[in-house]
């Protein structure tokens, strides 16, 4: 390249950089924003710390068929699954997971246990406050995923 070419270029990238050097600044006011993110913006589609949902009766919608734990590829998600029965029902189908945990430890966040789940029962949220200094910390229990019962009426 030229001189000419090269005087050009750096002319070029310089005249953004003291363009923007005028402009407003920016910044997300994190954490001492508004509302219970704390002035954190996130896009829709952000892949933040599972729910686990509940459908329209409340009942849990995950049924226990390990496929979202068969397509993890972080083999983080463990799952013990129960028999519903006449007199305490969990789940719509037959069984429900008694024991759901999420080892935050390994999970790549890649969505795959979402996409594999023939109930919608796990979805991504926007929680992301996960840092800690113990990592016993970042293994998620099922109540700790779970939609509330008194968050789903409220909503209703
Ligand atoms: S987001 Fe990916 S790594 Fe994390 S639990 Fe789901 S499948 Fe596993
Ligand atoms: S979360 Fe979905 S894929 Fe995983 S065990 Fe429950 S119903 Fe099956």
């Amino acid at each position: 390249m030229s001189i000419v070419g090269n005087i050009r270029g750096i002319a070029k990238g310089m005249s953004i950089t003291f363009g923007e050097i005028l402009q407003p600044t920016v910044v997300e006011n994190y954490p001492d924003g508004p509302g219970p993110q704390r002035g954190a913006v996130f896009e829709p589609r952000y892949r933040g710390a599972h729910v686990l949902q509940r459908d329209e009766n409340g009942l849990e919608k995950c049924v226990a068929c390990f496929l979202c734990a068969a397509a993890c590829p972080s083999n983080c998600i463990y799952i013990e699954a129960a028999e519903n029965t006449e007199e305490q029902r969990i789940s719509s189908a037959e069984r429900y997971a008694k024991v759901y945990n999420i080892d935050y430890n390994r999970c790549i966040f890649c969505g795959y246990c979402v996409e594999a789940c023939p109930t919608d029962a796990i979805t991504h949220g926007h929680g992301f406050e996960l840092a800690t200094l113990n990592a016993t910390n970042l293994v998620m229990r099922k109540e700790d995923m779970l939609v509330q019962i008194e968050t789903l009426t409220a909503t209703k």
